[in-house]
C-alpha cells in the first residue's frame, strides 16, 4: 500500500500512535498515563502532546518515551519525536465529560460545589475515564450476571452485595463496568475512589516510607465506595494483602460498598491469605464470559459511534469474526484501522483491516509451540503423546483442535507446522481449527475452556 504523503492533523497521527500504544504498554499504564493525553501541535518532526498533570508529564517523558517515540514513528513511517505540556484536560480530547444524573446535594463532598459542573467533575474523579460509563456498556449473556449486580450496587451502594467480586480474563470489560458504578454514584454525590491494585500498592510503600500512613488510610477508608481494580495482583504482596483486608474491615463495617475485580475468581487466588480470600467470598461474586459474535458486532457498534469517520457495518463484523476472545483488542483493531485509514487517506475496508491485524498480530506474545502443547495437555489432563498420537476417541480428539486451534491463533504458527508437530497433514489441521471456530461461536463450555487456557498460557509467557 503507498503511503499518502500529504500533512495529516496531529490529532490522526496521535490517535493513531495511541491505538498502538494501548496494545504495546501494560493496561493500568495505558488508562493513567496516555489515555488522558491529547495532540496540541504538530511541528516538523515533533508532536507536541498535552497532559492534565506535571506528574503525567514526568512519565511520558521518562518512562514511555521510548515507546511512544517508536509508535510515533511506525504510524508515521518516519522517525518522530514528541514534546509535553501540562494542559488542564478539560482542553483535551476527553474534554466533553458526558452529562450525568443531576448530582445529588452533596451531603459528603465537603468543600466542593457542584455548581462549575464541568472542572468540578473532572477534577473530583480524575481517575475515572469519561468512556467508560452504563450508556457505552454493550450487554449480553457473556455478562449479564456482572451488569445485574453491579447496577443493584450502583442503586443502594453498601447495602446488597457488598463486597462485589467481579471476575473475567484480560480485556473483558471489568474495569469498565467497575467505572461505570463509579461514574454512576460519583454523579450522586457519593465520594468514590477507584483505584487499581498497582497504584495502591504504590501508594501504600511510598506512604511507609514517608511515614503518612494515616493520611493514606484516611484517603481510602473514607470514601462512600472503594473500587479495586485487579485484585490478583495482591497475589505475593503481603504487607498490601494485610492493608486490605484493614481498609476491607473499616469499609465493610461502616456499610461503605467495595467493588474488586480479578482475572479470576477468589478461590483461585491461591496463594492469598485465607482471611482476604474469605472477605472476598462474603458478597456476591459474578463473572464475565467471552463474548459471542453478536455481541462483538454490538460492542463494536457502540465504539464506532465515537469514532471521528463512520465505520461501515462490514468492517465491523470483520473486525468481530477475526478477534474472539478480548474485547480490549477488539476495541483496539476499531481505533487502529480508523486511525491508519485516515492518516493513509484510504477507504476503510477489508484490506486495511488485514493490514491492521498483522501488524498487531507480531506484537502479542506468541506462545511456543511446546507451551501450547503441554499447556492444554495439562488442561485436559492427558499426555503431550496422546495429542500426537492416534487415538481418536473425543476425550482426546477435542483437546487436539483445540491445540491446534491455538496454535494457529495465538503461536501464529502456518497450517504445516501445526500438521507437523501434532503428526498429522495440514488439511487435518485445518479441519480441526475450523472446527473450533466455528464452535467457539455456539459452545459456552468450550469458550470458557479456551479462555482458561489462555490464560494459563499468557501467564506462562510473560
Ligand atoms: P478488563 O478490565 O476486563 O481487562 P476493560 O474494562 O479495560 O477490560 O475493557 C477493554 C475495552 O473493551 C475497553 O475499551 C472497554 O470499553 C471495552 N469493553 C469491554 N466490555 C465492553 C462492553 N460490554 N461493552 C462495550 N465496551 C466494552
Ligand atoms: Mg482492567
Amino acid at each position: 500500500m503507498t503511503i499518502a504523503t500529504s500533512p495529516r492533523s496531529h490529532d490522526d497521527v496521535w490517535r493513531a500512535a495511541l491505538g498502538e500504544l494501548e496494545l504495546s504498554v501494560t493496561q493500568p499504564t495505558f488508562e493513567t498515563w496516555l489515555k488522558p493525553t491529547c495532540a496540541l501541535g504538530l511541528e516538523g518532526d515533533v508532536l507536541l502532546v498535552g497532559t492534565p498533570s506535571a506528574y503525567g508529564k514526568d512519565w511520558l517523558e521518562n518512562k514511555l518515551a521510548a515507546e511512544i517515540r517508536r509508535a510515533l514513528s511506525r504510524v508515521t513511517l518516519r522517525p518522530m519525536d514528541f514534546e509535553v505540556q501540562v494542559q488542564s484536560r478539560a482542553n483535551g480530547r476527553h474534554g466533553a465529560v458526558p452529562p450525568t444524573a443531576p448530582a445529588r446535594p452533596a451531603e459528603s463532598s465537603n468543600g466542593h460545589h457542584p455548581k462549575v459542573v464541568q472542572t468540578t467533575m473532572t477534577l473530583e474523579r480524575p481517575e475515572l475515564n469519561p468512556a467508560y460509563t452504563f450508556a457505552t456498556y454493550v450487554v449480553g449473556s457473556a455478562n449479564k450476571l456482572a451488569y445485574a449486580a453491579a447496577n443493584a450496587v450502583a442503586e443502594s451502594p453498601g447495602h446488597r452485595f457488598n463486597p462485589l467480586f467481579l471476575y473475567g480474563g484480560v480485556g473483558l470489560g471489568k474495569t469498565h463496568l467497575l467505572q461505570a458504578v463509579g461514574h454512576l454514584l460519583a454523579g450522586r454525590g457519593y465520594r468514590v475512589r477507584y483505584v487499581t491494585t498497582e497504584t495502591f500498592t504504590n501508594d501504600l510503600i511510598s506512604a511507609i516510607r514517608t511515614q503518612t500512613t494515616e493520611e493514606f488510610r484516611n484517603r481510602y477508608r473514607q470514601v462512600d465506595a472503594l473500587l479495586l481494580d485487579d485484585v490478583q495482583f495482591l497475589v505475593g504482596k503481603e504487607s498490601t494483602q494485610e492493608e486490605v483486608f484493614h481498609t476491607f474491615n473499616a469499609m465493610h463495617s461502616a456499610n461503605r460498598q467495595i467493588i474488586i475485580s480479578s482475572d479470576r475468581p477468589p478461590r483461585s487466588l491461591v496463594t492469598l491469605e485465607a482471611r482476604l480470600r474469605s472477605r472476598f467470598e462474603g458478597g456476591l461474586i459474578a463473572d464475565i464470559q467471552p463474548p459471542d459474535v453478536e455481541m462483538r458486532v454490538a460492542i463494536l457498534r457502540s465504539h464506532a459511534e465515537t469514532q471521528p469517520i463512520a465505520v461501515p457495518g462490514s468492517v465491523l463484523e470483520l473486525l468481530a469474526q477475526r478477534i474472539q476472545s478480548n474485547i480490549r483488542e477488539l476495541v483496539g483493531a476499531l481505533v487502529q484501522v480508523v486511525g491508519y485509514a485516515q492518516l493513509l487517506h484510504a477507504p476503510l475496508d477489508a484490506q486495511i483491516v488485514d493490514r491492521v491485524l498483522a501488524s498487531s498480530a507480531v506484537r502479542r506474545p506468541m506462545p511456543s509451540r511446546d507451551l501450547i502443547l503441554h499447556t492444554v495437555a495439562d488442561f485436559y489432563r492427558i499426555s503431550v503423546e496422546d495429542l500426537t498420537g492416534a487415538k481418536r476417541v473425543q476425550r482426546i480428539v477435542v483437546p487436539r483442535h483445540v491445540a491446534m486451534y491455538l496454535m494457529r491463533e495465538d503461536g501464529q504458527m502456518s497450517l504445516p507446522q501445526i500438521g507437523q508437530t501434532l503428526k498429522r497433514d495440514h488439511t487435518t489441521a485445518l479441519h480441526g481449527i475450523e472446527r473450533i471456530a466455528a464452535q467457539f461461536e455456539t459452545d459456552e463450555a468450550l469458550r470458557r475452556e479456551i479462555t482458561a487456557i489462555r490464560e494459563r498460557l499468557y501467564r506462562a509467557s510473560q
